[in-house]
């Protein structure tokens, strides 16, 4: 046995594929550990050419989470960028739209807004329905994933990435145009894995072999119900750009910004200083949080 640093990129449950030194193996994990997600760089002790035992893993510089009905999982490591897919068909939501964005600023990921279908006539006014998003300062770019891929990759150069968004955007489109071939390579692991159930908590890391090295994507069915219950009341505009500034501000220190008199958030969504739907979400928000915890 031998030991190694490497990078889980598959996971599919309790089981993970770990790349070292330009090897794939297997792996399960010591005991009860299982925290463990696709994209953790890992220790591992290497048992023969296709099985090792993870141990550790390294520090991680982001951690996106999964909802599921009572649980929160980890779902993907090391994410350095999300790329939030929304189109003009089917009807886009821009709640879950705030929801990825509130998650990435407080997973200090940097989230771009990737609005595709650039070739339907519909796109035009959409683009022009998000445009309050790019005045926060979020990126935001228009393609077609069917007509031209080259707006995205500048942005993919460097990154580890995923898409998130509601199905029918474009998603499985855009990332079998960037892995043709990866695709039909690690169908085969993940046939080798799949025990058929907890089909939604596997992820798997592609390298996108034609950018520079270190461009990753992680593709994951479960990130489409990415968590938010992990996030405390308490720190939720830290992750509103536009509400940052006003931390402080309010009369009571611990303003969940509902019903409490001199509200310096309600009053500047009074003033239009603040959008009435990221005011109601961060209601909602603080609402679910504080009720999870009670
Ligand atoms: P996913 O559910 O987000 O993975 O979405 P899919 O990739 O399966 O795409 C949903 C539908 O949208 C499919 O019928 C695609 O062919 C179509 N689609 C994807 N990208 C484009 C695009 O750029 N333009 C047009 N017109 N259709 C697209
Ligand atoms: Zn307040």
């Amino acid at each position: 046995m031998r030991a190694a640093t490497g990078q889980i990129i598959r996971s599919h449950g309790r089981r993970f594929i770990v790349e070292a030194e330009g090897q794939t193996y297997g792996c399960s994990t010591r005991g009860k550990r299982v925290d463990f997600a696709c994209g953790d760089r890992v220790e591992i002790l290497i048992q023969n050419k296709e099985q090792a035992v993870i141990e550790d893993s390294l520090p991680r510089s982001s951690l996106l989470y999964r909802q599921d009905e009572w649980k929160t999982k980890v779902i993907a490591a090391n994410v350095s960028r999300i790329l939030f897919v929304i189109a003009a068909v089917p009807s886009p939501s821009e709640e879950l739209l705030n929801r990825c964005l509130i998650a990435a600023e407080a997973a200090d990921i940097d989230p771009v807004i990737l609005i595709n279908k650039a070739d339907l006539p519909e796109t035009a006014a959409l683009v022009a329905k998000l445009q309050p998003y790019a005045a926060l300062g979020y990126k935001m770019i228009t393609l077609s994933a069917k007509q031209d891929m080259t707006p995205l990759l500048p942005l993919l150069d460097g990154e580890t990435c995923v898409f998130v968004g509601q199905s029918g955007m474009g998603k499985s489109t855009l990332t079998n145009a960037l892995l043709p071939e990866a695709n039909a390579r690690i169908g085969d692991i993940s046939e080798a894995l799949d025990s058929g159930r907890h089909t939604t908590t596997h992820a798997t890391l592609y390298h996108l072999d034609s950018l520079s090295p270190g461009s990753d994507l992680i593709d994951s069915p479960g990130l489409q119900e990415f968590g938010l219950k992990h996030l405390q009341a308490s720190d939720l505009l830290h992750y509103f750009p536009e509400m940052r500034p006003l931390i402080g501000q309010c009369r009571f220190h611990n303003c969940t910004h509902r019903k409490e008199p001199d509200c310096a958030i309600k009053q500047a969504a009074a003033d239009g200083r603040i959008a009435a739907q990221r005011l109601d979400l961060l209601q909602r928000l603080s609402n679910e949080l504080l009720n999870q915890s009670a």
